[in-house]
Formats: C-alpha cells, structure tokens, sequence
C-alpha cells in the first residue's frame, strides 16, 4: 500500500493503474477509521482493482465553533486499517497541500442542502461538495462510495456529480452499526460511559418510527412526537427530527411508501446523526 501526501503521487498511481486495465475505487474520509469506513473500502474492493483512501480533516466544512480542532486524528492506525482492508493508495494531504492559497471557487448546490443538517450547519456542504469536487478532481475514480449514514451529503454529492457532470459513479452504502444499533462514527470516541448509553436513544427513536409506520401510522407529526419523547427520554438535546422525500430532502406531512427519517442531536458536547429509510415495498429501504 502506498501512502502519500502528494496530489502529483496520487495522480501517477492512480494513472498507471488506470493503464494496466483497473477500475479506480475511492473512499473519501476524515480518517479516525472505523469498521463503517471500513465497509465502504470493502465495498469499493468489490467493485474496483484499485481502492483509494482519502483521509483529510477538511477545514471548509467546519464552522467557527465546531470541532475541527479537536476532531480525532490517528494516522498510524488509520494506515494499518486501510493496510488490512486491503487498500492500493492512501492519500492524507495536509491543509496547506488542498487548500495552498485563500480559496475563491466554491461549489454549491442548492436546495438539497437548506433543510436537515444544511439549516443547522451553515457553510458545511459547501465545504464538502467544494472537497469532494477538489478530490474528484485529483484521483479521477470510475466509483465513489459513501456512507447512508450522512445521507443528506450522499444525496447532496450525488447531486454535485450529476449536475457538473463528473465522469463518476457515486455508490451509497448502508449504515453500520454497533451490535445495539448504535450507528458507528468517528465522533462516538467523545462519549463518557453515561452519554454513550443515551446515544442509543437516537436509534431507538428511528426504530420506534418505522415499527410505528409499518403498523399503519402515516402522519408525520404524530411519528416525530413520538420519536422526541423517546430521545428526551434521557440526556439528548435534540436538533431536528425529519421525515422527508429521498429525493427533494422537502418535508413530508405524510408518508406514501418511502421516507427518510433523519434525526441530530447533542448528547453532552457531542453531536450525532442517524438515519433510516422506510419503504413499505422492502424490508429495508435504502437511498
Ligand atoms: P467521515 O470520515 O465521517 O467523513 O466519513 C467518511 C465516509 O464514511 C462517509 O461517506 C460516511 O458516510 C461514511 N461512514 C461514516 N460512518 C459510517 C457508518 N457507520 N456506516 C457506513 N458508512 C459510514
């Protein structure tokens, strides 16, 4: 496996794996690796004979107050996991490599990115459909693979793909979750024993919505009541809880057949999302 901070590196290896015939996979990151990472690179193998790993903390997306500083960084083990995983090229820039002088282009992308976490977060996606357009760029991949677990930047990247027209396939890969569902995220590293367990609630209340969907129950209010009461049942103060269309991220007063449910919230400092989709033509839905 080959690690570099290099854009040039990146761009000779990747363009001579591209010659001998490989499909070029690639996983972008903010590394503090995990086994939900870890999918998206096995994922990735599946699918391409070259698997790029990008880990880059991306300033852009952070706000003022957020943790950018404090976001946990390990390069040594975040190596051996790509190592293990099976990985052709990590690529780990600093800032000073991404962003060399004062950035003036940004992408946007509009309306997808105004409710959820876009009205909480201002400035975040368009940090990170500025990075990812900034990576896209460098390592030029056939597929790019995302976590469902950020749905609203997958469907939002996905967006960016498609309206400027990168020659890409975006891939959205499910969420994996701790064995009592908690989803699995770099941040989870931040909390004590006692917020750990009250980060449990966030799932608790998506799994309460669709088992309350699946029994017959389609108003959009009533779902979301229901799901506070269940995250303010313990020391969860709650952001947004959604329920919305898979495609516009518009609110939704009731479901039809398919729905995004989308909660975040703060559990002492730290703050978690989770999502799940309900498709009442599936067992399980997806985006
Ligand atoms: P991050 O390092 O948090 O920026 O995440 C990098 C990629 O991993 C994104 O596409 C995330 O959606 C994805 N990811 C993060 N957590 C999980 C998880 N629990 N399951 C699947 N993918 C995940």
């Amino acid at each position: 496996m080959d690690v570099t901070t290099r854009i040039e590196t990146v761009r000779e290896r990747v363009d001579a794996a591209r010659a001998a015939g490989k499909r070029i996979g690639f996983v972008p990151t903010m590394g503090a690796l995990h086994a939900g990472h870890v999918s998206l690179m096995e994922a990735a193998g599946r699918r391409c004979e070259y698997v790029v790993v990008s880990i880059f903390v991306n300033p852009t997306q952070f706000g003022p107050n957020e943790d950018f500083d404090a976001y946990p960084r390990d390069i040594t083990a975040d190596r051996q996991i790509c190592e293990s995983a099976g990985v052709e090229l990590v690529f780990a820039p600093g800032v000073g490599d991404m962003y060399p002088s004062r950035n003036l282009t940004w992408v946007t992308v509009e309306s997808l990115t105004e409710g959820l976490c876009g009205r909480h977060r201002r400035g975040h996606f368009r940090g990170v459909t500025t990075v990812c357009n900034k990576l896209f760029n460098i390592v030029r991949p056939d597929a790019a693979f995302f976590g469902q677990k950020d749905a609203q930047q997958a469907i939002v990247v996905k967006r960016m793909v498609a309206d400027t027209n990168l020659p890409l396939e975006v891939a959205i890969c499910p969420t994996l979750r701790e064995a009592d569902g908690l989803a699995m995220s770099s941040r989870n590293v931040y909390l004590s024993t006692g917020e750990r367990a009250d980060a449990l609630l966030l799932y608790r209340a998506l799994t309460k919505a669709e088992s309350m969907v699946r029994q017959g129950e389609r108003n959009c209010s009533q779902l979301v009541s229901a799901m506070r009461a269940v995250m303010q049942s313990g020391a969860v103060v709650v952001e947004y809880i959604s329920i919305v269309d898979t495609e516009t991220l518009y609110d939704l007063a009731e479901i039809e057949d398919v729905a995004l449910i989308a909660v975040a919230a703060r559990v002492g400092k730290t703050r978690l999302i989770d999502n799940i989709v309900v498709d009442l033509n599936k067992p399980q839905g997806a985006i």
